[in-house]
C-alpha cells in the first residue's frame, strides 16, 4: 500500500498563536489549507502582549525600545512592522471579543515588562494566550477550507528552489503533503535544553527544516534565558516566575540575603546576573537565588496576577515569608528563520512566523513582544502565503525514495536527547563564552558520530535526532 499524500495549497506547520493567526488570515482566501501541529507550544502560556497604550507611548517609542534591548542586531524593518502593527492587533482581538483587562478609569490595565520606557501589556487576566487560541480555534474550525492533522512534519521537498511538499508522520507512520506553500510556526527551541522554561516538544525543528530547503537563519546564537525559573520547590521545578514582580516590590536575594540586583533590569541583563551569582558561589541550596515577596503587597499580587496567587500563595503560611528558588532557564529563541517584512524567506513559497522567525528581537526580547509578534507575522505570513500562485508536483516518489535511504538502529532517541540537553545547559547556557562554546560543538561531534554510527529505532527518531543536532549546532555558533 502507499504512503497516505494530501493535496492542499498552503501547508501551516505548527499550531500556536502564530500559526493561527497565518490560517486566520489565509483562510479568507479560497486555498486549501492544513494545519500540521502536535499540541503543547508556549502560546498558551501567553499572559499579555506590548502595545503602546499608555498616554505618552507611541509605536515610534516603543519601536526605540526594541532596537534598544536588540541592541542594533534586529532587523528595523521588522521592528517598525511590529510596533506599528500593535493597537490594530488589540482593535482586531476586542472585534472578536476578546476583553483585556481595564483600570477603574477604563484605561488599560498595562503591565511593566523590564526594558521598556512605558508600562505596556495588555492581558486577559494572566490568561490571553489560551483565550485568543480558543477564540481562533473555534472560527477556523467552521471553516471549510481548512483542517487540523495531528501530523509531525520532518522534511520539506523543493523542486528547482521552490516548494513543492513535505514529509510527515502520524503515529509513526508516513504521510505526504503535495502543496506548494509552507508556513513554517513551529516556535522556539529552548525544549532542547534540559533546564528549560516550557515543554520538550518545543526542540526547533522547523529551523533545521527551513535550513534544509535552502532558507537562511539569523541571530541563532541569541538566546533568552528566563531570568527566574523555580528550582525549589519541587513541586514549581521549571515554573518561570513573570518578571514584572520586580516593580511590585519583589526582590532577588542571594544565600546571604544580599539583593542581587538593586532595580529590575532587562531580562538578558538580570539572566546574566543571576547566573553570575550563582557561579561566584553565591547560590541556595538548590543552585537558585531567592525570588522574595517580603515587599510585595498581598492585595495587588492577587488582583493583577490571579493566577500566579492561586499557585504560589498556598506556598508560605505568611505571605510575606513567601520565598521561591529561581535561577535562569532556556526561555525563547531570539533568532531564527530570516524573513522580509511580509513573512516570506528567501525560498520561494516558504514562509515563516513566530518564534520560528528570526530578525525582531536581536540581542533581548522585551517581555511581551513575543505575544505580539506571533500576531503580527503570523498574520502578515498568513496573508502573504494566500496570494502566492499554488500549482502543485506530485512528490510521493522522492519522498519514497528519501525514506528508503535512512537507516534505523537500536538507538535511544530519550538518551541522546537527554545527552544533548546536557550539553546546551553545561555550554552555551547564559555565561557564554568561545571556550564554553568550542568544547561544547566537540562534545556535540561526538554524539553526532554516535548517532551516525547506531540510529534510533524508527526512521521518524533517527530525523528527529539529526534534527536535533543541526539545531545544536547553530545554537552554539560563536560568531555568526
Ligand atoms: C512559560 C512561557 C511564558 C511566556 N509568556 C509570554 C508572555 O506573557 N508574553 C510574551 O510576549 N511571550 C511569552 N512567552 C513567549 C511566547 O509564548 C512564545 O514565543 C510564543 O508563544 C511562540 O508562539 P509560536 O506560535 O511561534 O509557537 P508555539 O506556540 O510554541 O507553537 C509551536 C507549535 O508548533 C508545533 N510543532 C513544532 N514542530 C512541529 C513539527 N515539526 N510538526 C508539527 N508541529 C510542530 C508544536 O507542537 C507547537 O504546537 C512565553 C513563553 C513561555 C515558555
Amino acid at each position: 500500500m502507499g504512503i497516505v499524500t494530501h493535496n492542499c495549497d498552503i501547508l501551516i506547520v505548527g499550531g500556536g498563536l502564530a500559526g493561527l493567526s497565518a490560517a486566520l488570515a489565509a483562510v479568507k482566501s479560497d486555498k486549501r489549507i492544513v494545519i500540521a501541529d502536535l499540541g503543547g507550544g508556549a502560546s498558551s502560556e501567553v499572559m499579555g502582549f506590548c502595545a503602546p497604550f499608555a498616554p505618552d507611548d507611541s509605536a515610534e517609542i516603543f519601536a526605540a525600545d526594541t532596537l534598544r534591548a536588540g541592541a542594533g542586531e534586529n532587523d528595523p524593518a521588522l521592528v517598525n512592522r511590529l510596533c506599528a502593527d500593535a493597537v490594530k492587533m488589540v482593535r482586531n482581538l476586542e472585534s472578536l471579543g476578546i476583553e483585556f483587562d481595564h483600570k477603574q478609569d477604563g484605561s488599560y490595565d498595562l503591565l511593566h515588562p523590564v526594558g521598556s520606557s512605558f508600562p505596556r501589556v495588555v492581558h486577559h487576566q494572566t490568561t490571553t494566550g489560551k483565550v485568543v487560541m480558543g477564540k481562533y480555534r473555534e472560527l477556523l474550525q467552521s471553516c471549510a477550507n481548512c483542517e487540523f492533522h495531528q501530523v509531525r512534519i520532518v522534511k520539506l521537498f523543493t523542486n528547482n528552489g521552490q516548494i513543492a511538499g513535505a514529509l510527515g508522520f502520524e503515529h509513526g507512520e508516513p504521510i505526504i503533503y503535495n502543496t506548494p506553500a509552507v508556513i513554517l510556526a513551529t516556535g522556539g527551541a529552548a525544549g532542547l535544553y534540559s533546564f528549560s522554561s516550557w515543554t520538550k516538544i518545543l526542540q526547533g525543528s522547523g529551523y533545521a527544516l527551513a535550513l534544509d530547503a535552502g532558507a537562511e537563519l539569523t541571530g541563532m546564537n541569541r538566546v533568552q534565558f528566563e531570568p527566574c525559573v523555580a528550582v525549589y520547590p519541587e513541586k514549581l521545578y521549571s515554573f518561570p516566575i513573570i518578571t514584572t514582580l520586580l516593580y511590585e516590590g519583589a526582590r532577588l536575594l542571594d544565600r546571604n540575603n544580599q539583593p542581587v540586583v538593586i532595580e529590575p533590569l532587562p531580562k538578558r541583563e538580570l539572566a546574566l546576573r543571576i547566573a553570575s551569582a550563582i557561579a561566584a558561589g553565591k547560590g541556595c541550596e538548590h543552585g537558585g537565588v531567592w525570588f522574595d515577596f517580603a515587599q510585595v503587597d498581598e492585595a495587588t499580587f492577587q488582583r493583577k496576577y490571579p493566577q500566579y496567587y492561586h499557585k504560589l500563595r498556598p506556598l508560605a503560611e505568611d505571605f510575606h515569608q513567601l520565598r521561591i528558588e529561581v535561577k535562569p532557564a532556556a526561555h525563547t529563541t531570539l533568532g531564527g528563520i530570516k524573513i522580509t517584512p511580509d513573512g516570506a524567506t528567501g525560498v520561494p513559497g516558504l514562509f515563516a512566523a513566530g518564534e520560528a522567525a528570526g530578525g525582531i528581537h536581536g540581542r533581548d526580547r522585551i517581555g511581551g513582544n513575543a505575544g505580539l509578534e506571533i500576531l503580527v507575522f503570523g498574520h502578515t505570513a498568513g496573508h502573504t502565503a494566500s496570494s502566492y500562485p499554488a500549482s502543485s508536483d506530485d512528490i510521493s516518489k522522492v519522498a519514497t525514495n528519501f525514506l528508503a535511504r535512512l537507516r534505523s538502529g537500536t538507538g535511544n532517541r530519550d538518551t541522546f536527547i537527554l545527552r544533548l540537553g546536557k550539553i546546551l545547559d553545561c555550554y552555551c547556557g547564559t555565561l557564554r563564552t568561545d571556550k564554553r562554546l568550542a568544547e561544547g560543538q566537540w562534545q556535540l561531534n561526538e554524539l553526532a558520530a554516535g548517532l551516525a554510527d547506531n540510529p534510533p529505532r524508527t526512521l521518524e527518531e533517527n530525523l528527529l535526532c539529526r534534527q536535533s543536532i543541526t539545531v545544536a549546532e547553530q545554537l552554539m555558533r560563536i560568531h555568526l
